[in-house]
């Protein structure tokens, strides 16, 4: 069957009835496009929970704290196209920033307290474009599955929070992080950079193993594996940190006691490319 390729919400919210009319499961699977080996794991899971798969590509403008960041957000479309036919999307979903906000749109959705901290704190808005553009692709698409990257750890769970208390029926799975041979993990953004920040943006995985390493020789103060993680972060002077932190995986509040299932997270820039990672002390990599 040939891929769809999908401009309008109408549309999509045409072809979700009738898939659900038809008793056909619908997976979703959100992303920003510049797909890559990350997505493509995500699309893989969807397809174990559904009988259609569909991917998005939307560059939320509504996400994006810096005007800059969003203009050069790279933008790979026909690439993007021939890796979903490759991985066996049934449909692609590309709306037009006037689809999703319809003109005077002045309704969004804002998660308190989990949005608040980490990014929360480094990008204003960030949560809320985030929480509103996923809200409006579920209502749009009406998946009975969704499927998020551990990757972006905060806003899965702030995606988590918001299904639960608006009582959106759709089941959030969460997947595990893909990383290069070398543990950096994939990122649209890594194409911003060149031979030398490639090298440097290891700094935030060897900090997240810092700290996992020390939690496995039986450290379980949450400041102390917090200052392993920034001491090691902190060797790398070219690398510039906006927070690195060991939280609770629910609430995402910094941890007193850490327990195998806290959470190393961090973000720092490379040059100007602003780079995330986690690690769950229990599990590394
Ligand atoms: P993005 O296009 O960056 O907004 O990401 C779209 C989805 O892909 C989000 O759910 C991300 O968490 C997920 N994702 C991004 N990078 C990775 C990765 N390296 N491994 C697994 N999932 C990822």
């Amino acid at each position: 069957m040939a891929m769809e390729r999908i401009d309008t919400t109408a549309a999509l919210q045409a072809l979700a009835h009738a898939e659900r009319c038809a008793g056909r499961r619908i997976a979703l699977v959100p992303t920003m496009g510049a797909l890559h080996a990350g997505h493509v794991s995500l699309v893989k899971i969807a397809r174990e929970r559904a009988d259609r798969v569909w991917l998005s590509i939307f560059v939320n403008p509504t996400q994006f704290d810096d005007p800059r960041d969003l203009a050069a957000y790279p933008r790979t479309l026909e690439a993007d196209l021939a890796i979903c036919r490759d991985a066996g999307v049934d449909a692609v979903f590309t709306p037009d920033a006037a689809q999703m906000y319809p003109a005077g749109a002045q309704t969004s959705v804002e998660v308190d307290e989990l949005a608040a901290p980490l990014c929360g704190a480094a990008r204003p808005g960030h949560f809320r474009g985030v929480a509103t553009v996923v809200t409006k692709l579920l209502v749009a698409a009406q998946p009975h599955v969704a499927v998020f990257g551990e990757k972006d750890y905060q806003q899965l769970a702030v995606i988590r929070r918001l299904v639960r208390d608006l009582l959106l029926p759709v089941e959030i799975v969460g997947a595990p992080t893909v990383r290069e041979p070398d543990g950096l993990a994939l990122s649209s953004r890594n194409s911003y950079l060149d031979k030398s920040a490639r090298a440097s943006a290891l700094a935030l995985v060897e900090s997240l193993r810092a700290a996992a390493r020390a939690f496995a020789q039986g450290e379980r103060r949450g400041d102390a594996l917090t200052a392993e993680g920034a001491s090691s972060i902190a060797a790398h002077p070219e690398v510039s940190v906006d927070y690195f932190a060991v939280v609770d995986a629910v609430a995402m509040q910094p941890v007193v006691d850490a327990t195998p299932e806290s959470v190393g997270i961090v973000a720092a820039r490379v040059g100007k490319t602003r780079l995330i990672d986690n690690m769950v002390l229990g599990q590394p990599e």
